[in-house]
């Protein structure tokens, strides 16, 4: 088939998330006529339903210890490509204004995550960027050109190709391996992609339902194979299948990484971090008031949530202290040694549907950090969440879906190489 009757393309950009978007604006402004392919009838999706739908749209202090990849190396010679207010002056050229809340998290001035898609595709409208909505890929091919096919097979050819397809977590969302099985056909390395910032299930279903619904700050520490690795403290949420909240997807990264190894986890939780054991022991002792005799449960009450006394007072059962008249400096330790180190097991995540992001992905010993292209295939490149690296949670996965968008953007046909 001659190049006339084919629908060739300068630049295609398989899928419409943030990274894709966001490098598609890049190169359009250089000139570049930009196609998009996307698989769902939107562009978007988990821009749109982000940060409880306000968009953690990135954050302020961004250092590369906050990512996680089995080629650090990449990511350290990424982030030197462009600083923070680079990234932060781009989304203010889409009109978009960033307000900081707690730990440094940038959202979107209006707290509407629906704004940022908005202000993304206003741009791509304004430079008559070309969007293919339901064209899902299911293949790619080089030869003096990208084939790239749809499910339907409808084919398209491309000079120039940007793998923006994100990665498996979830799936409503628009989240699919199959751009991964595709690259190793074409001899990609992929490391194992493994759900992360997720729930975590226990099989410890005394405490995971006991105190179902029950949301408390803690203080937990990830133990693997019986040696603390990690500590964070925030907000959990128990749960029929185990554990939630802010702190657990916090540690999750590292649970995933060791569940998959094959490592014994268990979570280890203190209820009440904010007492030392001694100062906790002083309050409860201050409380008793023996000629009141109040059941203990209802004495208890005063200081801890209904669900964790019944649970807290199993863990003391040969104790038996049914009431104040029952406490005593002996029982009062064990009852804040009992608040204070609670122990579930974790038996796996909560898997890719539950999960907001991905670890693992294409391996970027392949991938040129100061371009985004492949160091195997010339003129493909990458951006987003299908590269093996991972944010924390609080706005660093979009912080990297912005920069290799933009990189990758500036980097197409050869301009602005650093
Ligand atoms: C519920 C939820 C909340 C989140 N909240 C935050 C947050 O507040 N802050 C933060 O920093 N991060 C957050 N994240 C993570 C963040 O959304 C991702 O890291 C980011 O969207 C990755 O951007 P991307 O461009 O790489 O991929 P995506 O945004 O996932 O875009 C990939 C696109 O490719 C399309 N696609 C996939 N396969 C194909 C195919 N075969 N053919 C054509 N198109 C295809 C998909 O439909 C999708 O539109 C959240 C994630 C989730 C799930």
């Amino acid at each position: 088939m001659g190049e006339g009757s084919i629908k060739l393309k300068e630049f295609v950009i398989i899928g419409a998330g943030a990274s894709g978007l966001g490098s598609a604006i890049v190169a359009a402004r250089r000139g570049l006529k930009v196609t998009i392919l996307e698989k769902s009838s939107k562009a978007g999706r988990k821009i749109f339903a982000s940060g409880n739908g306000r968009c953690n749209i990135g954050n302020r202090f961004i250092s590369t210890d906050r990512y996680h990849s089995s080629y650090p190396e990449f990511i350290e010679k990424a982030f030197k490509q462009y600083s923070p207010n680079d990234i932060w002056q781009f989304l203010q050229t889409l009109g978009i204004e960033i307000d900081e809340e707690s730990e440094g998290r940038l959202y979107p001035m209006g707290r509407y995550a629906g704004s940022v898609v908005d202000m993304l595709l206003a741009e791509c409208d304004r430079l008559k960027l070309e969007i293919i909505y339901n064209f899902e890929v299911s293949n790619i091919q080089k030869d003096k050109f990208f084939i790239i096919t749809s499910l339907d097979n409808q084919k398209i050819y491309a000079k120039y190709l940007l793998v923006a397809s994100g990665s498996m977590a979830a799936p409503s969302l628009g989240g699919s391996g199959n751009i991964l099985d595709i690259l190793k056909h074409l001899g990609h390395n992929i490391i194992t992609p493994l759900p992360a910032l997720v729930a975590l299930n226990s099989y410890q279903k005394r405490w995971a339902k006991g105190a179902e619904g029950v949301k408390k700050e803690a203080f937990i520490t990830l133990n693997i194979d019986g040696e603390d690795s990690l500590s964070k403290q925030g907000d959990i949420l128990f749960t029929d299948y185990g554990l939630s909240g802010l702190a657990v997807l916090d540690i999750s990264i590292e649970a995933s990484i060791a569940l998959n190894s094959g490592s014994y986890c268990q979570l280890n939780i203190d209820l009440m971090p904010e007492y030392s054991s001694s100062a906790l022991s002083k309050l409860l002792l201050s409380r008793i008031d023996k000629d009141r005799n109040l059941p203990v449960k209802l004495w208890l009450s005063g200081v801890l949530h209904k669900k964790l006394i019944e649970l807290v007072l199993a863990e003391l059962s040969h104790l038996n202290i049914k009431s104040e008249a029952n406490l005593n400096r002996k029982s009062i330790k064990s009852l804040v040694y009992a608040i204070k180190h609670i122990s579930m097991p974790i038996s796996n995540t909560r898997g890719f549907k539950y999960a907001e992001v991905s670890l693992g992905g294409v391996d970027c010993k392949e991938i040129n950090p100061t371009t985004m292209e492949s160091k195997k295939i010339k003129n493909l490149y990458f951006a987003g969440e299908i590269m093996d690296i991972t944010g924390d949670r609080g706005g660093f996965n979009f912080y990297f879906a912005w920069l290799s968008g933009i990189i990758s953007g500036n980097s197409v046909k050869g301009k602005n190489e650093r």
